[in-house]
């Protein structure tokens, strides 16, 4: 059996639009009800790389895990390919800030963990695994333990097992905020590489507005607490992108505009811009 039919389901080949729709969302912390995103209107259309920017605490984490769907919405509405989300699924791979790679298992059995936890059939994405792992310039470190991995290097993995399974949607929630910046800088490339290559659509969670600008297509700009969005700004740069266009005046006055509008959030949040 080859992926493509192991990838089954009408939903992992249909169009990937996220469409969220007065959004909302209240914790309860014992008897303290906390609204961490109010009325959140946000389309994500198929093959698009979006990102989200905004103070810490205004809710970016919680709407990507609402789109994901391990947190649920206490008002409005998302749809994920046309279909409520209302429970997580298997057209849809996460990213977060530590990969949590398994320490005894080597790095292709990491790379396949999810396809063994969706109980699909291994050998059929081993094939995939191995080609994700070459992708991404880890193809001779298949078959070592993650010790032997750099940081860089674990979240390469850790893109590989977000895309093993196929989906057509990836969410990441600042998956590259532990790193250093030259290793930052290469993992930017890189991601950019494979998501070009695998046309998925794309959730960005970050604190680095050159990052945002740099992969994106659009950035959204979240306020303070409860969040909603106040800034949507569309990223004209061709692709393939290089590095090279973060020199260009473009480029410095897109980052320029949203850092007004990020002060303007945390402003709104009560808080010093950093
Ligand atoms: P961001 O990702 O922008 O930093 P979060 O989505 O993590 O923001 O958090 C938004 C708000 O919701 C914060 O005030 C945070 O304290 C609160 N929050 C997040 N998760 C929970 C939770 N599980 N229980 C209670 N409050 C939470």
């Amino acid at each position: 059996m080859d992926v493509s039919a192991a990838r089954g389901g009408s939903s992992a080949t249909d169009g990937m639009s996220v469409h969220c729709a007065r959004l909302g969302k209240v914790y309860a912390e014992g008897r303290k009800a906390v609204q961490a995103i109010k009325s959140v209107n946000l389309e994500v259309r198929e093959g698009e790389f979006v990102s989200l920017l905004g103070p810490s605490g205004c809710g970016k984490s919680t709407l990507l895990m609402i789109v994901a769907g391990l947190e649920t919405a206490t008002s409005g509405s998302v749809t994920v390919a046309g279909r409520p989300m209302d429970e997580p699924r298997t057209d849809i791979g996460i990213m977060f800030q530590d990969p949590t790679l398994l320490p005894w298992r080597s790095v292709l059995e990491n790379v396949l963990f999810p396809i063994k936890m969706m109980r699909r059939p291994l050998p059929a994405y081993r094939a995939r695994a191995l080609e994700l792992l070459r992708e991404v310039g880890l193809g001779d470190f298949a078959e070592h333990r993650p010790r032997h991995l750099s940081g860089g290097m674990r979240q390469r993995a850790a893109i590989c097992r977000a895309l093993v399974h196929q989906p057509r949607l990836l969410l990441m929630d600042e998956p590259f905020s532990a790193l250093d910046a030259i290793t930052r800088d290469e993992m930017n490339i890189a991601l950019l590489r494979i998501w070009e290559r695998h046309k998925i659509t794309a959730m960005f969670v970050t604190h680095s507005i050159r990052e945002a600008v740099f992969l994106s297509d659009r950035v959204v700009v979240m306020n303070g607490r409860p969040s909603t969005i106040i800034a949507d700004i569309r990223i004209p740069f061709p692709r393939p992108r290089e590095f090279a266009i973060g020199d260009t005046p473009e480029f410095n006055a897109l980052c320029g505009a949203l850092r007004d509008k990020i002060g303007e959030a945390y402003r709104g949040a009560g808080t010093v811009a950093g």
